[in-house]
């Protein structure tokens, strides 16, 4: 029970996490956004938003002129068909978006299903026609007037200079790939009618989950070799995430994890407290606890819970045939995001909420944010932790949040070690046997066995699978949203300064952001301890 509530607790911020911050393309600069994007335009109600099936086409059409107006020297003519492609970008992502609230609102629709697999298709073409202009545009005889300052910038199109270096053999690599990551779904929906963890979820489908593992690592092994790395982590690292700090600092950010947090997490575990639970929150509850923090807050948060409120811009609902996860969305075309929750009615769905509301007032401020996944999830999880300081009568709910984040410390740089170790087993070694005794390692050295686990469990991290290197965004964004926590219950306010200062931020990356904003690094001398003390004085 404990363990599986625990469980239960760890994938769903997986979840929520994961799915409000997919990656994508930086396709306006300020300047340009500036220039022609943001004329002024009405709120739309979700309600009297329109889906239309994508006209794969006519988007067909639309590069096929801006291509030929790149070749020319007719300046104003290039950038009104920059502009047409941007839009018809838009509005693709726009309707795959409302396919997708719909579709997740009721996996049983079956109308929507075709809807959104049909966008889901054709987004890998959609996202090459985006590239494919701006190899057209790096090839224009006005190269250097779209450059400029006005314009896209100095060296914008640098990378696009010469051969794609996507080249057919990178390709074919990548293809692969998402065959294996293609079985690995497969697998888990196999597997999906049994409890997951079970011993008959494993033997299931256990064997095949870590050979798919082990042909995926052998995989990004060549990957990395073929763009001259000696290491997949630094190079998925490099390459998906664009970090500024390097995987020493990561490393060793782990162990003092290892070493501040896993007795605490051992104690907090043992105490009890997964057995008195959330406590009941209907969906009224959930969306007068997140009103209420927003109204306390006031400036632009309550200006974002407003608009998202007045236009119906979220399905918070209870739903037997949701999709079980939660994810804010942005919707280009009406310049408004969205959110959807999947809530169990429990005060756990709160911080759900309150975490896509975070999501949302980035956002809605900036009107959607290009920056890193790291600094994205600073804003959702800040918010879920300032919500807890803008409520009455949170005490409970607050001991929950820093158990459930002592777990979140602890168990995602547990699995973030296991991420890096797998990929320094020697390749003639790599076996399930060495993938199981690595993991057990791991587990116990991180205090797993206070929780219960199966050192097959690997298998269920789908990061491993679809999201390489990616969890120790987790650690590190939790790290700075719990600092506004931290300023917060020190002085009254400091904390919503900080996140209503940054709620329009252009930093990508995340040490420069928090240097910006004035929060600690998570990796500067004594900062684990401040936060080890934090969990000590709220969790007894
Ligand atoms: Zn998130």
């Amino acid at each position: 029970m404990k363990k599986n509530l625990l469980r239960v607790i760890a994938l769903a911020l997986i979840c929520a996490l994961l799915s409000g911050c997919g990656g994508d393309l930086s396709r306006y600069t300020d300047a340009l956004y500036n220039a022609w994007g943001s004329e002024g335009s009405d709120i739309v109600a979700y309600e009297d938003m329109v889906y239309t099936r994508p006209d794969m086409a006519e988007l067909e059409n639309v590069l096929v002129n801006a291509k030929e107006a790149a070749a020319g020297e007719d300046f104003d003519r290039i950038i009104h068909r920059i502009w047409e492609l941007y839009d018809a970008y838009d509005l693709f992502y726009t309707n795959y978006a409302l396919a997708d609230i719909r579709y997740s609102g009721d996996l049983t629709d079956s109308y929507w299903e075709a809807e959104y697999n049909f966008c889901a298709e054709n987004s890998p073409r959609v996202d090459a026609i985006l590239e494919e202009l701006y190899y057209a545009l790096a090839a224009s005889p006005c190269l250097e007037e779209l450059e400029s300052d006005e314009y896209f910038g100095a060296g914008y199109f640098d990378s696009y200079q010469g051969e794609n270096s996507w080249d057919a053999e990178f390709t074919a690599l990548l293809e692969e790939e998402n065959a294996l990551i293609g079985r690995y779904y497969e697998l888990s929906g196999e597997a999906g009618e049994y409890e997951m963890g079970s011993e008959a979820y494993y033997a299931a489908c256990y064997e095949e989950m870590a050979q798919v593992l082990v042909e995926l690592i052998r995989l990004r092994h060549q990957i990395a070799a073929y763009w001259g790395y000696e290491d997949y982590a630094q190079f998925a690292t490099d390459y998906y995430h664009y970090r500024d700090y390097t995987m020493e600092e990561s490393k060793a950010y782990l162990d003092a994890i290892q070493a501040e947090l896993v007795e605490l997490f051992r104690q907090v575990n043992l105490s009890g407290i997964w057995e008195t639970g959330f406590g009941y929150s209907s969906e009224e509850d959930t969306y007068a606890y997140v009103q209420t923090a927003a109204r306390n807050m006031g400036g632009m948060v309550e200006e974002a819970f407003n608009v998202m409120d007045q236009a119906g811009l979220y399905d918070i609902s209870y739903g037997e045939n949701k999709y079980p996860t939660s994810f804010e969305i942005y919707l280009d075309s009406y310049y408004v995001p969205f959110i959807f929750t999947c809530p169990d009615l429990t005060a756990y769905d709160q911080l759900v909420f309150a975490h896509e509301f975070g999501h949302f007032c980035n956002d809605y401020a900036s009107y959607y944010s290009y920056a890193g996944v790291d600094v994205l999830e600073f804003f959702s999880q800040g918010m879920e932790y300032l919500s807890l300081c803008y409520v009455e009568g949170t005490e409970h709910l607050t001991k929950m949040k820093m158990a459930d984040s002592l777990c979140l410390y602890v168990e995602q740089s547990a699995f973030a070690s296991f991420e890096m170790g797998m990929y320094e087993i020697p390749e003639a070694e790599l076996s399930h046997e060495a993938l199981e005794n690595l993991y057990d390692q791991v587990a116990q050295a991180y205090g797993f066995e206070s929780i219960g686990y199966d050192p097959r469990e690997f298998v269920t991290i789908g990061h491993y699978y679809t999201n390489p290197m990616y969890i120790l965004s987790y650690v590190v964004s939790n790290d700075a949203a719990m600092q506004l926590y931290q300023l917060e219950i020190s002085e009254p306010g400091a904390g919503l300064k900080i996140l209503e200062e940054n709620l329009a931020t252009e930093e990508y990356y995340f040490l420069s952001f928090l240097d910006a904003a004035g929060l600690e690094s998570p990796f500067a001398e004594g900062r684990i301890q401040k936060v080890r003390k934090t969990f000590e004085d709220i969790l007894g």
